[in-house]
């Protein structure tokens, strides 16, 4: 608990333990009520080259945030350096292969720094310095981790664009942040399919002048390409720093307030933002958030199954984890290679304690039944967590029932990419949970929902637009290059707040559950119907895998309600599913939230991060294919092309 935590500096992995939802209440009333004390309490758990003069400045209209002005410090020094004298010989990083016949890797923590060390100074023999912007696109191997941080280490900004991503998807997000290097390989195996990294950023380098140096991790042996003068082998270049002979590298001291990382966002809405985070509060955000949802002890195991590429890579595989001395599990491959019991077999192997990915991994893996889940000794599992999406009820169960044996608290942690961390989230042993509900806002956090004229609905048992009324340290302080989409986008809806694009509720008991994003709440007949919640409702249909909801124009209601839906069940009476799915959602809704049409697909559009691109679905549900927009961060485009046909 906080009150403990006054007068010293707790232990490593205990910034805050809470013992019970009474506990919890108490701090997050402190926490609203002395916003400032609150927060630099937890700050005095890092380690500081300098303390900050001021807790915090701001204004939501610029908008103007700053957090621990004036303190110095670098964050690597915090997850790799202050760990060393304890924790040196402890796993920092577990590594997974793809393949599971190939040999698994551990890296300590003393083993981990000196890499970044090395690597940093690869980097600097290759002229990098001090807030240069590096763009990463690798696989999901250590280097990658040891990229991300030696850049940290040197004050260079990161810039990692997932290794899925096209060339011109890379193109546009080099360009935008001016990037002057690039980290690749050679290639990578992604399931069966092999990923060919160098090619990809060879075509998108035609578009990027700025770029003087690659650097290319050998991994997959896949011929490449090799450009005299600005292509570099990774162990060539580790080799020349090995001669010179001085290991070590000395961390930059950085400002609190420096730019640490750029992140895109997915694009399920738009074109990609550069998400700017800052050393220090990002840093406070992603330990804090970390120690206190999952409750981390020390010697536990844990695995986040997502990519690094994705802002949940960043805040929960390297950087939280990491600044509080966790091991972390790092995950090469797919769900579903060489079976779908791949996740539950590195359970087994490694005896993971914490699991924490995504719906619809979990939708995919329940669609395969659960004899590769009770395959595997799973008893290991204490703590569960699910990220990125609204997780449907029925999911939720077979996560909760399969997965953790119905002993696993369920952490469904809302928040976004311009959050750093969590935001509302039950936290782990303490709420007591209810499904499909994020519950809580973690302490520090104080969301409003608001009405359409921007009015705050008090209360509970209402909805509205979710907020954030008070800043955070972990929160985006521009989008790079750009400060006006920054004021646009998030602080000039409603003056004042933070405005997230989601819409929520707030049941009779304070729970807040997400009901999708606000331009994906329907208008039926003058009633307001999140997506989530029929999506919810149709999956909960027996041979339902999953579902998308939009819109679309409909003369006696407003809007009517398109579904599309993954059935991979009897084609023969597709009438009869029609007709039961109708009858799931009139009961578990109303009649007002029966879908209007119902298209069968075989997948839905889907960024490379897993979600639903409802933007695409809904053109489609307009009849307007013409122009699709920005689907550059598209999965698989065939999908598109295939319910394009199929439309009704
Ligand atoms: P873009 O902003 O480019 O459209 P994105 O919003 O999909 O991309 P992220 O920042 O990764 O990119 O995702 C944040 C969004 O994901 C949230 O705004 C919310 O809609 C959804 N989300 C994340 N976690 C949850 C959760 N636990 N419950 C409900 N929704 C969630
Ligand atoms: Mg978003």
């Amino acid at each position: 608990m906080l009150q403990k935590i006054t007068n010293f500096r707790p232990p490593l992995h205990q910034i805050m333990k809470i013992n019970s939802f009474e506990d919890y209440q108490r701090v997050y009333e402190r926490s609203v009520n002395e916003p400032e004390a609150f927060w630099s309490e937890i700050a005095e758990t890092f380690q500081w080259r300098k303390k900050w003069d001021k807790v915090l400045d701001w204004n939501f209209t610029e908008p103007r945030i700053r957090w621990f002005d004036g303190a110095k410090l670098n964050i690597t020094e915090n997850c790799l350096d202050r760990h060393l004298e304890k924790l040196g010989n402890k796993p920092a990083i577990i590594w997974e292969p793809n393949d599971p016949t190939e040999d698994h890797r551990v890296l300590t923590y003393k083993q981990l720094h000196d890499k970044v060390c090395q690597f940093a100074n690869v980097l600097k023999n290759n002229g990098a310095k001090k807030g240069d912007r590096i763009c990463i696109y690798m696989p999901m191997v250590p280097e990658l981790a040891i990229a991300v941080m030696a850049c940290a280490r040197i004050g260079a900004i990161h810039s990692v664009v997932f290794g899925g991503f096209s060339a011109q998807s890379i193109a546009d997000r080099i360009q935008d942040a001016e990037c002057n290097i690039v980290i690749t390989a050679d290639g990578t195996y992604r399931g069966a399919k092999l990923v060919e990294l160098k090619n990809v950023i060879d075509d998108a380098l035609v578009q990027c002048p700025s770029v003087q140096k690659v650097i290319v991790l050998t991994r997959s042996r896949t011929p490449v390409a090799m450009i005299k003068g600005r292509d570099l082998w990774w162990e060539d270049e580790i080799r020349k720093v090995e001669t010179q002979g001085n290991p070590d590298c000395p961390a930059e001291e950085m400002d609190a307030e420096d730019m640490l990382f750029i992140l895109y966002t997915s694009g399920s809405t738009g074109k990609p933002k550069g998400v700017v985070h800052t050393c220090g509060g990002y840093m406070v955000y992603a330990g804090y958030t970390f120690d206190t949802t999952f409750q981390y002890q020390p010697g536990e195991v844990y695995f986040c199954t997502a990519d690094i590429g994705w802002i949940t890579g960043h805040s929960y595989i390297v950087y939280g984890p990491l600044a509080q001395g966790a091991t972390s599990v790092m995950f090469e491959g797919v769900p579903t290679y060489p079976d779908a019991g791949r996740f539950w077999q590195i359970v087994e192997k490694f005896k993971i304690n914490i699991f924490y990915t995504a719906p619809t991994a979990i939708r995919s893996l329940m669609s395969f039944g659960t004899d590769f889940v009770n395959k595997y000794d799973l008893s290991s599992l204490t703590k569960l967590g699910s990220v990125g999406e609204p997780i449907n009820e029925e999911a939720w169960h077979w996560f909760h029932d399969n997965v953790g044996k119905g002993k696993c608290d369920i952490a469904d942690t809302w928040w976004q990419t311009e959050n750093g961390g969590h935001m509302i989230t039950p936290i782990i042993g303490v709420t007591p949970m209810k499904p499909g509900y994020a519950s809580f806002p973690l302490p520090g956090i104080q969301p409003v929902l608001v009405d359409e004229k921007g009015d705050e609905v008090q209360g509970n048992g209402v909805s509205g637009n979710l907020c954030i009324k008070f800043p955070w340290p972990g929160m985006l302080r521009t989008t790079y290059g750009d400060h006006e989409r920054c004021r646009q986008t998030y602080f000039a809806t409603y003056p004042n707040m933070y405005f997230t694009g989601d819409g929520c509720l707030r049941d009779e008991e304070g729970y807040y559950r997400i009901t999708g994003r606000v331009d994906d709440v329907l208008n039926v007949s003058g009633h307001r119907i999140g997506t989530a919640e029929v999506e919810n409702a149709i999956n909960m249909h027996s041979t339902v895998v999953e579902s998308a909801v939009v819109g679309y124009p409909h003369d006696i209601k407003g809007q009517g309600v398109y579904a599309f839906v993954v059935n991979p069940g009897r084609k023969d009476d597709e009438d009869v599913t029609r007709r039961d799915i109708i009858a799931t959602v009139s009961r578990l809704i109303g009649p007002i939230a029966k879908p209007d049409k119902i298209q069968f697909v075989s997948g839905l559009p889907k960024t490379r991060s897993g979600k639903i691109m409802r933007r695409i679905l809904r053109k489609i549900a307009e009849g307007d294919t013409s122009n699709l927009g920005d689907t550059s961060t598209l999965l698989d485009p065939a999908v598109v092309e295939e319910i394009k046909a199929g439309a009704l």
